[in-house]
């Protein structure tokens, strides 16, 4: 990755479902300016407006099932983690994405499809230094006997993510993994979202789940996957945890220099680490490098400040 931020080489629109409304849905991917960060407008709201929403833990309402933005009276997006992931795997650092519906399509249940789209347009530089976020004290977030932590790194972001499912077939998984573009295309992307036969029931009866199906879903019974096709890997359950938390943790705003662990996490752990790291002002610091060919280019800038006429 680059010193200098990103943004795409051009728009790409998107078309799918909501796994949960099972609503149709088109969104469109943008370039944004440096310094714009991620940004949602949604637009096609019941009065007419629309509502822009930044990509930020500050914005997030619920985690439940998914990750929501913003909130059902004043316009929500949902399920926002897989296109997030996709974008900060990438190393995107600004777009807008509009949504004409209240919920992401789900595509095939990975990041694959939304990693395609950016790649058909490509990402271009801007003139404008890539900052990080970068972790200065362990914080951890616990509940039950699941935990996520984020601790001081030396380079980059690499995920530890572990899960332990009674379900034979899952099991315990583990990965660890140094985020790139490169690792989050091989290693990450494909893994689908998978959910159980018995909790599906459940959310049916409550009208969620509405557009889950085999096509965008692993789904297990007791003791088998269900899909026709199979798994795209043993451990494609906890591909799919660490790249929800790549999603997930994108929702800080910046690429974070840490190291990401955790055991048996969701979207609940993974943004309430994040909102623990920002609630300790000690515990991290924003970093902006001075990229060394623009070092050259600040200096002229920089010296009449020094020069005694400015006295
Ligand atoms: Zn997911």
């Amino acid at each position: 990755m680059g010193l200098e931020q990103t943004t795409l080489g051009g728009s790409i629109s998107i078309a799918g479902i909501g796994v949960h409304s099972g609503a149709p849905v088109r969104i469109t991917l943008f370039p944004a300016p440096a310094g714009n960060g991620i940004q949602f407008r949604r637009i096609n709201l019941p009065n007419g407006a629309s509502r822009t929403l930044r990509a930020h833990v500050d914005h997030v309402g619920d985690t439940q099932l998914c990750t929501v933005l913003g909130d059902a009276e004043q316009g929500q997006v949902s399920t926002v983690e897989h296109l997030m992931a996709a974008l900060r795997g990438l190393g995107v650092d600004n777009a807008v994405i509009s949504i004409d519906g209240s919920e992401m399509p789900i595509m095939d249940g990975s990041a694959r499809p939304f990693v395609e789209a950016i790649e058909a347009v490509g990402t271009v530089k801007l003139s404008a230094p890539k900052s990080v976020l970068k972790v200065l004290k362990p914080v951890r977030v616990e509940q039950g006997r699941a935990w996520a932590e984020l601790l001081p790194h030396s380079k980059g972001f690499r995920l530890d993510v572990q899960i332990e499912f009674e379900n034979p077939v899952i099991g315990r998984q583990a990965i660890v993994l140094d985020l790139t573009p490169k690792t989050f295309r091989r290693e990450l992307a494909h893994a689908r979202t998978f959910g159980f036969m018995k909790d599906f029931e459940k959310l049916s009866a409550i009208g969620l789940a509405k557009g889950s199906s085999l096509d965008n879903t692993v789904v297990l019974d007791d003791e088998q996957v269900l899909n026709p096709g199979g798994l795209r890997g043993k451990d494609e359950f906890v591909r799919h945890k660490a790249m929800d938390a790549v999603g997930d943790l994108a929702l800080a705003g910046l690429p974070i220099q840490g190291l990401f662990r955790s055991y048996c996490g969701g979207h609940k752990m993974n943004v309430s680490v994040v909102r623990a790291l920002y609630a300790d002002p000690t515990a991290w610091t924003v970093e902006t490098p001075v990229p060394a060919r623009a070092a050259g280019e600040f200096l002229p800038a920089l010296q009449p400040a020094f020069s005694p006429d400015m006295n």
